[in-house]
């Protein structure tokens, strides 16, 4: 077919770090014309995420890494809360067995592996331009579409381009968040940690495979077991200690003495980062947009910066895409902010609570009994759907199909209708599929545990609503078809 675009580019994203490489691989899958721009050569290689869930990597499969990726990771036994003797104080375990995301719940992982899976799977995607090593500079909305400057960082020429939707994942300092001009709002915790990855050079079972948090007022620490050889310990930082002296590697050899030296380890890399928790107030303006660290940062005692990011690309995605198309942007992309936000909001203050701990707890010499900590459960704010009803939002789950596929795989990033009962197809809006759950026994199960004839599931496996009786299945479908039909009044290939 051929097609007149008004702009360059669908949607361009500033920063290719995992929340830019996510979004882009389920746009490019969607079949949108996507820009990537990082300022960087290439990925940034100091040390950060070493954990991710269950739902991240439900996300990675639907970009086409997370079975490769398997052999990157871990599967994570859990975390426990010490004091300075070593007394339990909270215990979270992290269950071994598959989760209803169909992966397992917890897993230890290195950042830049991830990186460069989701770089390379990039690569094979032809409606993707990335462009690295150009870094964005000016953004203006001009109402119909977003114009993007920016400048090649070798030669030092600049360009400029046209998008419909600019989606800055261009981390803490986003240029992006500025040009909407929206604060950071704190949630309290704000403090200086030294982190340090140790390669050792032969096994040490005795340093233990969970997660420790030393909650120690004197010296709050952490220490990870990380994937193959490879560890990490976390220090917080006195006031009167300069960044200079925490990193001197005379200093740092003193801090991990008690677990690691010279002759059995390595010191890989290190870094000191003030770890902060705050969210933006505004995710979206007009035609701009922010997402994963540029929308928010949390201290990392839970795990879960990156794992936001990547849920704000899931979420985010199949909503540029429709409003790509139609006139429901900014509906959508509203719903984007009200739902992301307060998900995002609570994994953050527990991560706040968990910091309060490890700087809290000093030795008491009679520990009490200890506490056992479950995983949140990752729940939607207020957006699309009726949000009173308590199926609504939830992530629906991972069934392996009687063709021996996982639903994920069958259904792509289209809606579709779950249902036990047969459907007119004039019901039925474009694009919908359609799934009959009376020859798949997980789904029947699911249904009835819902209570429900009938489960529309968004392109992000979130239920967008629930029919409890054959006849509601109807106005259900209406209600998908006035989020999910275009009016294709922009037409892309
Ligand atoms: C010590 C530590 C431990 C952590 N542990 C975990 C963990 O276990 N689990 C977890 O889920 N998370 C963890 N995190 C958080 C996680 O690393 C971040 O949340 C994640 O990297 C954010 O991804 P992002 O893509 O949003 O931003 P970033 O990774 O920061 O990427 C932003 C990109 O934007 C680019 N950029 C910036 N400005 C511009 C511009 N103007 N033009 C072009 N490009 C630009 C940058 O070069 C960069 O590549 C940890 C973080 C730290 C510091």
């Amino acid at each position: 077919m051929s097609t007149t675009h008004l702009t360059d580019f669908d949607v361009a994203i500033v920063g290719l770090g995992p929340t830019g490489a996510t979004l882009a691989a389920l746009l490019g899958d969607m079949g949108q014309r996507v820009l990537v721009l990082d300022r960087e050569a290439d990925i940034y290689d100091l040390p950060r995420a070493v954990h991710l869930d269950d739902e991240t990597m439900r996300v990675l499969n639907w970009v086409g890494i997370a079975d490769d990726f398997q052999n990157n990771v871990i599967i994570n036994k859990g975390m426990r809360f010490v004091d300075s003797e070593g007394n339990l104080l909270l215990d979270w375990p992290r269950p071994q067995e598959v989760t209803s995301n169909g992966w397992n719940a917890s897993y230890r992982f290195h950042q830049p592996d991830l990186e460069r899976a989701l770089r390379s799977g990039l690569k094979k995607r032809e409606n993707i331009t990335i462009l690295l090593a150009h870094e964005a500079e000016h953004v203006e909305d001009t109402g119909e579409m977003v114009r993007l400057s920016y400048r090649n960082k070798v030669d030092g020429s600049a360009h400029e381009t046209t998008a419909l939707y600019v989606v800055g994942c261009d981390g803490a300092n986003s240029t992006i968040r500025r040009t909407i001009e929206t604060p950071m709002e704190s949630l309290g915790f704000n403090q200086r940690w030294l982190v340090v990855d140790v390669m050792l050079k032969h096994e040490m079972p005795e340093l233990g495979d969970h997660t420790l948090q030393y909650c120690d007022r004197e010296t709050p620490s952490t220490y990870c077991r990380n994937v193959g050889l490879r560890r990490r310990w976390e220090f917080a930082l006195p006031d009167n200690e300069t960044d200079e002296e925490a990193s001197d590697l005379g200093n740092v050899w003193k801090r991990l003495s008690k677990w690691v030296t010279p002759e059995n380890s390595l010191i890989e890399r290190r870094a000191i980062y003030m770890f902060k928790s705050e969210v933006a107030r505004d995710w979206v303006k007009g035609r701009l947009v922010i997402a994963g660290d540029a929308a928010h940062l949390t201290p990392p005692f839970m795990g879960q910066g990156l794992c936001a990011g990547i849920r704000d690309a899931a979420n985010l995605a199949w909503k540029l895409w429709f409003s790509c198309q139609s006139d429901n942007g900014p509906t959508l992309l509203k719903s984007y902010e009200t739902e992301r936000k307060p998900n995002v909001t609570e994994y953050i203050r527990v991560a706040v609570q968990l910091g309060e701990l490890i700087n809290r707890m000093g030795s008491s010499g009679k520990a009490e009994a200890p506490q056992q900590m479950k995983s949140l459960q990752s729940e939607l704010g207020e957006g699309l759907g009726d949000s009173d009803d308590p199926v609504r939002g939830t992530l629906f789950s991972q069934s392996v199909l009687s063709n021996g596929r996982r639903l994920d795989d069958e259904v792509g990033h289209q809606a579709v209708l779950v249902t036990s009962h047969p459907i007119d197809p004039s019901e039925a809006f474009p694009g919908l599929q359609i799934i009959d759950a009376s020859g798949e026994p997980s789904m029947t199960e699911e249904l009835a545990a819902i209570g429900a004839a009938a489960v529309l599931v968004r392109p992000d496996k979130r239920v967008l609503g629930v029919a409890r009786s054959t006849e509601q299945t109807a106005s259900l479908l209406q209600i998908g078809a006035q989020i999910f039909s275009s009016d294709r009044t922009l037409q892309h290939e």
